[in-house]
């Protein structure tokens, strides 16, 4: 277990028809933020989201060819080969209230409006790396609970 402080907290809104994940990353990239979490709220045009099928270790994409809201987005920042990395999920909600989530993909979900902090943590990054069981790129075991 390792333990963490906020250094600062990036608040901000992402420009329309913004890819989602992408835009997201970007942030990350220009503001150097090695290790932190994220958070959102607003609406896509369309998404793009993926479910990690466990017994046959691949994602498997689920595309939403609609306007979605953005109910809730999570994630953290980590180091992945070298840069930092955004592991973002989401849950998205239509028209009629009903959800939708899982793991976002880069690319594929335009953003229509979304208002995100970007908190970053002072205190030891996070590299990720191949964990054989899972077959994900995954946080050291040094930090399993
Ligand atoms: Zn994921």
């Amino acid at each position: 277990m390792r333990s963490y402080t906020i250094k600062r907290t990036l608040i901000g809104r992402l420009r329309q028809d913004t890819d989602l994940y992408d835009g997201i990353s970007r942030i990350v990239l220009d503001n150097s933020v090695r290790i932190g979490r994220i958070s959102g709220i607003g609406a896509v045009r369309r998404a793009a989201i993926a479910y990690y099928n466990q017994s046959e270790g691949r994602y498997e994409e689920i595309e939403l060819d609609q306007p979605m809201e953005i109910l809730a987005l999570n994630g953290n920042i980590s180091m992945k080969e070298g840069i930092p990395f955004a592991h973002l999920h989401v849950i998205l909600g239509d028209r009629h209230g009903q959800v939708r989530g899982g793991h976002l993909l880069p690319g594929k979900s335009p953003v229509f409006a979304c208002e995100i902090f970007v908190e970053e943590f002072d205190g030891p990054v996070l590299v990720r790396k191949t964990d054989s069981t899972t077959g994900l790129a995954l946080w050291p075991t040094a930090t399993i609970l």
